[in-house]
């Protein structure tokens, strides 16, 4: 195999883009998805080609995992419980191509410099990555000062979040603090046609959404801004986080355990899927690389443990071998979310598309991971891996 082969023949393959579009042939050329179609192009010998046949395997766009602390999370049991940064392979073995990072509960020993400079790094390694500014609390870490200016000015930087609610790590936010923020994204949303949301994290407090049900009355904000994650970390905010989608809000399940409390993300989707609900509305993350830490009823960490996106992979398989069809689960992975953050450009398999895309096995598990042009993983084998990885 020439990885540095510049233009890749994938032949035979069955591609999801998430829509089934059947058998075709697909060429790679300069990252980009040059060529699909169900006749398999002539090439010049002249050209440097890499052929796969994929033997009718299905071909997927790759996963985009809008909720990953690419920094590392954590510190919440001391200093020596920060995690250290998401090296680049615990993306690409779990399928995702795409990442969005953000800051928790430490957004002060971690800052907007430090995520910027964590999301140019995995665009060196090969991933695209973008983030959010801000984090829990209020007023925001940023870097220029204002959200609305870190997300007008700085490239990679596409909302804010995960400013948390009803949580006791929460700065407890007023509804008007709550407007003021999302007024700001949205308005830096308008100006540069980025995804200008207000993630918002969800703690396991009684109040759940009702704070964003408030804003929703109250102000002539869109819905679209507001995008609550971990709604299945309680059933009654699951429920409630169902009709904010019917409102319009894009909502967010992660690939935690949630014990009885909660929903199981295959089950919380499942549940989603079954109901009368707008299916382009809902997306899963994985919360890599944050630490999960359980508390008593008085508020002590009684244990720490952290996330990974293979949790999300997890996920996806479980939803096919429970018979989940790949068309109906696929977008919560892809399109949906690439639609939510404004990705023009990924989350579909189309033409003229960036090259992230999952070629499986037989059994739908991953066997090659190609981001932008390049393999990542290829049987199965991690064949680029970060910087410090072993
Ligand atoms: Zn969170």
């Amino acid at each position: 195999m020439n990885q540095a082969s510049p233009i890749i023949l994938i032949k035979n393959a069955t591609v999801y883009s998430p829509k089934n579009l059947g058998l075709v042939h697909l060429v790679i050329a300069g990252g980009k998805v040059v060529y699909i179609g169900k006749k398999c192009p002539s090439l010049g010998d002249e050209l440097a080609i890499q052929t796969i046949d994929a033997q009718g395997q299905a071909v997927i766009p790759g996963f985009i995992d809008g909720h990953t602390h690419i920094t590392g999370g954590g510190g919440e049991a001391g200093f020596s419980t920060r995690v250290p940064p998401v090296p680049l392979s615990q993306f690409t073995r779990a399928g995702v191509t795409t990442v969005v990072g953000l800051l928790g509960t430490d957004d002060l020993t971690r800052n907007t410099e430090s995520i910027i400079a964590q999301v140019y790094a995995l665009r060196e390694e090969g991933l695209s990555a973008y983030c959010y500014t801000g984090g829990y609390h209020l007023p925001p870490t940023t870097l220029t000062g204002s959200v609305k200016s870190d997300i007008v000015f700085i490239e990679p930087i596409i909302g804010v979040g995960e400013l948390a609610i009803s949580d006791h790590r929460s700065s407890q936010p007023t509804l008007n603090e709550l407007l003021k923020i999302a007024s700001e994204a949205h308005v830096a949303r308008l100006m540069t046609g980025k995804a200008g949301i207000l993630h918002l994290h969800l703690g396991d407090g009684e109040r759940g959404l009702s704070l964003i049900r408030e804003a929703l009355c109250t102000a002539e904000i869109p819905a679209r801004t507001y995008n609550p994650t971990h709604i299945n970390r309680r059933k009654a905010l699951f429920d409630e986080a169902c009709d904010l989608a019917k409102q319009g809000c894009w909502v967010d399940v992660t690939a935690f355990e949630t014990g009885d409390v909660g929903y199981e993300p295959a089950e919380a989707l499942m549940r989603y899927m079954g109901q009368d609900l707008p299916q382009d509305k809902l997306t899963i993350s994985s919360d890599g690389g944050g630490c999960l830490p359980c508390f008593d009823q008085h508020g002590h960490m009684t244990k720490m443990d952290f996330a990974s996106s293979s949790s999300m992979t997890d996920v996806f398989y479980q939803l096919l071998d429970e018979g989940v069809t790949m068309e109906a689960c696929l977008p919560f992975f892809t399109s949906n979310v690439a639609d939510l953050m404004n990705f023009k450009k990924k989350g579909r398999l189309t033409l003229g598309c960036d090259a992230d895309l999952l070629i499986l096995d037989p059994k739908m598990r991953i066997k090659h991971v190609m981001a932008q042009g390049q393999w990542h993983v290829f049987d199965t084998q991690i064949i680029k891996k970060g910087s410090f990885e072993e």
